[in-house]
C-alpha cells in the first residue's frame, strides 16, 4: 500500500510535477513521526519518499475493543505521599468519556474474581492475608507482614482487598474475553500490576494480575507473549513463566542500581524456558528516537520467531519523560509507538497499564494509547472535563520531552539487540507446540507447563459448554451508557 503525504511537504517537488491519479491519502495520526519507516508519496506526483517497513500500521483495521473500568477503583488511597495513585485510572476514564472515545468500545465492569482464582499463581496463605489485613488489626500480623513483604512500599490500606479484586479482574475478564473471540483488545488500565509474586507484595503490587491473565489465555492459546514498556523491569512475570517455552516475557527497563535489580541481558530463561525471556537493560535518558530503534526489530524479531496466539501488553507510564520514580525521555508518541506496533501484527491484545507516578502524565498517556488502539485521531487540547485543572498551564494533551543526555549510545543498543537476535535465533514456534512426552526425550509436553491448580482447572473448563463462559462475561458486565457519562447513575451490582 501507498502512502500519500502533503504535497507542501514533498521535498522533492518541482514545477513540472503532475498530479498523482486517484491518491490514497492515508492518515498517519500519531505515526507521524515515524512516517519514515513506512512508504510514502507526494500526493501530487506520487514520488516515493522512502521504503516500506511495516505496511500493516498503515492498514486501517477496524477491531473490536473491549475497555474494563470500575468507577470504584479511584477511590482506593496507597496512603499520603505514597507515589502510587489509583485516581490515576479515574483521571484516564475522564479522559476517555470526555475525547468521546467510549463511543467506540465495549465499556464493561469487570466482575470480581473469587479467592480461587487468584490461588491459580499465588499462595493460599498469601492471598487469605491479602483478604483479612486491615489498617486496623495489623499489630496482630506483624510476622505476616514481614514475610508477605507488607507495610511500606506496599501498605495495608482501607479495602486492599477489594482493590486487588478490581484490577484483577479486569485483566482476567479480559483474557477470557479474548479467549472467546468476543473482543480483538481488551483495555484494563487498573492493571498491569507486574512485580507481585506468589507469596510476597513488591513495588507497589500485591497479586500479579498480568501472570494470571496470561494463564487464563494459556487455555487457549499454546504461546502467549508478554511485553513490558514499564521503565521497571517485569520481574513477577518473568519468574512465574521463566521455565516455560509457552510464555515468552519480553521487558524494556533501566538497568542498573535500580528498582528491582533483576532483568539483565544475560538472564534467558531457564530449563524448558531457556531462551524465552528477554530483557533489554537501559540507561537513563531513553528517547523516542533510541526506543523505537530496539522495540520495532526486537519485537519483530519476537513475533517471527515466537509467533504467539495472543498478547499481554504492559503500559507503564513511568518511562514517560518527566515521571516522578522514572529517568527515560519518552514522549507519548515514543511510549505508543510501542502499542501501535504491537497492534498491527492483528494477534489479540490485552493491553494493562503498570506504573506511571506523574499523576498528571499518566492520563495523557493512556488515554492517547486508548486512542491508538482504536485508530482514532484526538486533538492536543485537552476537552474541558472533571481534572482539567491537573493538566494547567497549557492543557494540552502531548507534554514535553527533557534535554537530558540520553546514556544509551547507538553501539550500546546495538549490541544488546544483536545479543538478543542471538537468542531468539534459537527460538522456534513448532518446537514450542511438540508435544512428546516420551521416555528418553528431553521435551515435555506443553501442558506440564501450567501449574497444577490450571491444569485441574483448564480440564474442568473444557466439561464445561463452552458458551456458559461466554455469558459469564468473560467476567464483566455491559456498562449502561449513562454510567459512563458525568452525573450518570453509577449504580453497582
Ligand atoms: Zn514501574
Amino acid at each position: 500500500m501507498i502512502a500519500y503525504i502533503s504535497h507542501k511537504a514533498c521535498s522533492r517537488h518541482t514545477a513540472s510535477c503532475i498530479p498523482a491519479k486517484s491518491p490514497q491519502v492515508v492518515s498517519f495520526s500519531s505515526l507521524t513521526l515515524y512516517k519514515a519507516s513506512a512508504e510514502a508519496a507526494c500526493e501530487k506526483t506520487a514520488h516515493p519518499i522512502v521504503t516500506l517497513t511495516y505496511p500493516r500500521l498503515l492498514t486501517p483495521t477496524k477491531r473490536r475493543i473491549s475497555y474494563f473500568y470500575d468507577s470504584d477503583i479511584g477511590n482506593f488511597h496507597y496512603g499520603q505521599g505514597h507515589p502510587m495513585k489509583p485516581h490515576r485510572v479515574r483521571m484516564t476514564h475522564s479522559l476517555v468519556v470526555y475525547y468521546w472515545l467510549y463511543r467506540n468500545m465495549e465499556i464493561l465492569r469487570p466482575k470480581p474474581v473469587l479467592l480461587s482464582e487468584m490461588t491459580r499463581f499465588h499462595s493460599d496463605d498469601y492471598i487469605n492475608f491479602l483478604r483479612v489485613i486491615t489498617p486496623d488489626n495489623m499489630q496482630e500480623y506483624m510476622r505476616q507482614l514481614q514475610r508477605f513483604n507488607v507495610g511500606e512500599d506496599c501498605p495495608v490500606f482501607d479495602g486492599l482487598f477489594e482493590f486487588c479484586q478490581l484490577y484483577t479482574s479486569g485483566s482476567i475478564g479480559g483474557a477470557a474475553l479474548l479467549n472467546q473471540k468476543e473482543a480483538d483488545i481488551v483495555i484494563n488500565w487498573s492493571g498491569g500490576l507486574h512485580h507481585a509474586k506468589k507469596s510476597e507484595a513488591s513495588g507497589f503490587c500485591y497479586v500479579n494480575d498480568c501472570v494470571l491473565a496470561i494463564l487464563e489465555l494459556l487455555k487457549h492459546h499454546h504461546r502467549v507473549l508478554y511485553i513490558d514498556i514499564d521503565i521497571h523491569h517485569g520481574d513477577g512475570v518473568e519468574e512465574a513463566f521463566y521455565t516455560t517455552d509457552r510464555v515468552m516475557t519480553v521487558s524494556f527497563h533501566k538497568f542498573g542500581e535500580y528498582f528491582p535489580g533483576t532483568g539483565d541481558v544475560s538472564d534467558f530463561g531457564h530449563g524448558n524456558g531457556k531462551n524465552y525471556a528477554i530483557n533489554f537493560p537501559l540507561h537513563d535518558g531513553m528517547d523516542d528516537e533510541s526506543f523505537v530503534s530496539v522495540f520495532r526489530p526486537v519485537i519483530g524479531k519476537v513475533m517471527e520467531t515466537f509467533a504467539p496466539g495472543a498478547i499481554v501488553l504492559q503500559c507503564g507510564a513511568d518511562s514517560l519523560s518527566g515521571d516522578r520514580l522514572g529517568c527515560f525521555n519518552l514522549s507519548l508518541k515514543g511510549h505508543a509507538d510501542a502499542v501501535a506496533f504491537v497492534k498491527s501484527f492483528d494477534v489479540p491484545v490485552l493491553a494493562l497499564g503498570g506504573g506511571g507516578y506523574t499523576l498528571r502524565n499518566v492520563p495523557r498517556c493512556w488515554v492517547y494509547e486508548t486512542s491508538v488502539l482504536q485508530g482514532t485521531e484526538i486533538k492536543d487540547d485537552l476537552p474541558f472535563h472533571d481534572y482539567f485543572e491537573y493538566y494547567g498551564p497549557d492543557y494540552k494533551l502531548h507534554l514535553p520531552v527533557s534535554n537530558m543526555e540520553n546514556l544509551n549510545t547507538k553501539p550500546y543498543l546495538e549490541t544488546i539487540k544483536q545479543q538478543l537476535f542471538t537468542i531468539l535465533s534459537q527460538v522456534s514456534p513448532t518446537g514450542a507446540q511438540i508435544q512428546t512426552g516420551q521416555p528418553g526425550t528431553s521435551m515435555t509436553p506443553p501442558d506440564a507447563a501450567l501449574p497444577e491448580t490450571a491444569r485441574e482447572r483448564e480440564s474442568e473448563m473444557e466439561e464445561r459448554d463452552p458458551d456458559t463462559r461466554v455469558g459469564d462475561g468473560g467476567g464483566g458486565r455491559k456498562e449502561h451508557p449513562l454510567e459512563m457519562m458525568p452525573g450518570g447513575d453509577g449504580t453497582r451490582r
